[in-house]
Formats: structure tokens, C-alpha cells, sequence
């Protein structure tokens, strides 16, 4: 089984990359989609994170071979006091092409006023897996707390504002080893194994 990871994100790909190899699935292969002329651009145009990774695997996949599967993320961070914005729109939130920077001082001003205790927000990541004639989702979610100020330079995204629950150290203080135990990513990853290892074993 082939996988072609369908993402020009960085970080993602090394995220989803680890977690892959390090679950050594026997019979599986992880590769990038640069063997296969690069991830295109597409225009994530679902209202669902689920749409959007779909949109992503199906565009890499429509450039690479019939008979492997591809593999997308769509993911992003949901703000109770924005009514779950920015939500699909986390890579854009202050504007197209924008930096992570931008994003994170757009979010701390619009909840310049919002107390601790009302500051609830979750990290969400949608993977699809698609082959021929398959398309499966695998979500994951890590609730926590988007802080007043920056904490740690690590990771990449609202990283630095976002404080998890199961930890006091930020997704930006903690090594990559203990994010990939409880991420968003780390927890979608997790269902998606699930049935890799279910798959491998009926071939
Ligand atoms: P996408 O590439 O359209 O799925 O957008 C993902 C965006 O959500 C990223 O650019 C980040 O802003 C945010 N995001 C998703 N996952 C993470 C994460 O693990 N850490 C920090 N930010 C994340």
C-alpha cells in the first residue's frame, strides 16, 4: 500500500510523517507528493474541514497513480467566544497568504477582553484517506485554553497561544514527541492506524 501525503505544510508533514513511520505498518509506504509533481494549489472551497481534506487528497490524487491512496489534513482551532471561528479559516484568518503572526494577533485582540475562564478553544484535524473508490474521514479534537500571551517557539500555527489540557506547557513548549501523544493530528492519526492496521491484515 502506497500513501502519498497531500500537503505543502511543513509541519504537518513532518507530523504525519513521523507518526506513520514510527507505526511501522507492515506492507505500508509513506511518500511525498513531490514524487509526483508536488502538491497543487486548490481553492478549499467545503464549509467542513471534512470537504476540505477531501478536496486535497482528490486533487493530489487525480496527479498520481490509480492505484495508490493519498492522504490529506484539513485542521484548525475553534474559539467558543467567536462562535467556533476561525475554524476552516485558521490559515486565513487575517487575510490570504497571511502569516501565522497575523492570525495569532488577530485572535488575541478580538478576545483582548474575554476573561481566562471563558477563553475554552479546540485544535480540530480531519484526515482523508482516499483511494479508488474509497474516500474515509478520521477526525480528531484536543481541547484547551488560548492564552493572553505567547509561550514557546516551537511548532508552528497558534502553537503559542494554545494551552492543552492534559499538560501546562503550551503545543509551542512541548516536544514534538509528547504533542504527537496528544494533538488533534496525534488523535485523528490514531483511528486513521486503526484502520491501516485492519486493512493491511485482510490483504
Ligand atoms: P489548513 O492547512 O487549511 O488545514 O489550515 C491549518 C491551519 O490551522 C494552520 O495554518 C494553523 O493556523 C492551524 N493549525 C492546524 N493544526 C495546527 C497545529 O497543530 N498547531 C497550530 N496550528 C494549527
Amino acid at each position: 500500500m502506497k500513501i502519498y501525503l497531500a500537503s505543502g505544510n511543513q509541519h504537518k508533514l513532518s507530523e504525519l510523517t513521523i507518526a506513520l513511520q514510527q507505526a511501522e505498518l507492515d506492507g505500508c509506504e509513506v511518500f511525498s507528493a513531490n514524487l509526483i509533481g508536488g502538491m497543487p494549489e486548490v481553492d478549499e472551497t467545503g464549509d467542513t474541514f471534512e470537504a476540505n481534506a477531501i478536496i486535497k487528497a482528490e486533487a493530489l490524487r487525480l496527479q498520481g497513480p490509480k492505484d495508490a491512496f493519498y492522504l490529506a489534513d484539513d485542521s484548525g482551532i475553534e474559539i467558543d467566544q467567536l462562535n467556533g471561528q476561525p475554524g476552516i479559516r485558521s490559515a486565513r484568518y487575517a487575510g490570504n497568504n497571511c502569516s501565522d503572526q497575523a492570525n495569532n494577533e488577530k485572535v488575541l485582540s478580538e478576545l483582548k477582553e474575554v476573561p481566562e475562564e471563558d477563553r475554552g478553544c479546540r485544535f480540530r484535524c480531519v484526515l482523508a484517506l482516499m483511494g479508488e473508490g474509497l474516500t474515509k474521514t478520521f477526525s480528531g479534537t484536543c481541547e484547551g485554553t488560548l492564552l493572553r500571551e505567547y509561550r514557546g517557539s516551537g511548532g508552528f500555527g497558534y502553537d503559542p497561544l494554545f494551552l492543552p489540557k492534559e499538560s501546562e506547557s503550551t503545543f509551542a513548549e512541548i516536544s514534538s514527541e509528547e504533542k504527537a501523544k496528544i494533538s488533534h493530528r496525534a488523535r485523528a492519526l490514531r483511528y486513521l492506524m486503526e484502520y491501516l492496521r485492519e486493512r493491511l491484515s485482510l490483504n
